[in-house]
């Protein structure tokens, strides 16, 4: 049995109820709205498990820094809303790696991010 499984619920919980990549700070606030007694420290340990478990991965976003997803989503781009500073996933791909790059380059892998105005900060003046 291992400890922490209430934490590690509530973890899981926040990344099913917000269907994009979260930093740390967004899990522990959604997190803490679920367990009161999440903090740092235990939502780090928890996500080190889910990595291990195959349930999340670590992507590194350009201006956020290390975000957490789910797996088994396919290949994906995301998008990074200036306003609202969130990070979303974009479906599918349209990049074609091999013309991408000059002759001599072999691509084995690409991210891509794009970057602009998400659906709910359209609209809003600032
Ligand atoms: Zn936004
Ligand atoms: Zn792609």
């Amino acid at each position: 049995m291992r400890r922490n499984t209430t934490q590690r619920k509530a973890i899981e919980e926040v990344f099913r109820q917000h269907e994009r990549p979260l930093g740390v700070d967004d899990i522990l606030a959604y997190g803490r709205k679920l367990v009161e007694s999440l903090n740092q420290a235990t939502v780090y340990r928890n996500l080190k498990i889910l990595i291990d478990d195959g349930w999340l991965i670590r992507i590194t976003h350009p201006s956020l820094g290390v975000l957490y997803e789910r797996t088994g989503k396919g290949h994906h781009h995301h998008f990074h809303c200036r306003e609202c500073n969130r990070a979303f996933e974009l479906p599918g791909c349209a990049l074609k790696e091999k013309e991408s790059a000059p002759d001599g380059f072999v691509v084995e892998d690409h991210e891509v991010f794009l970057f602009g105005v998400c659906p709910s900060c359209v609209g809003v003046t600032k």
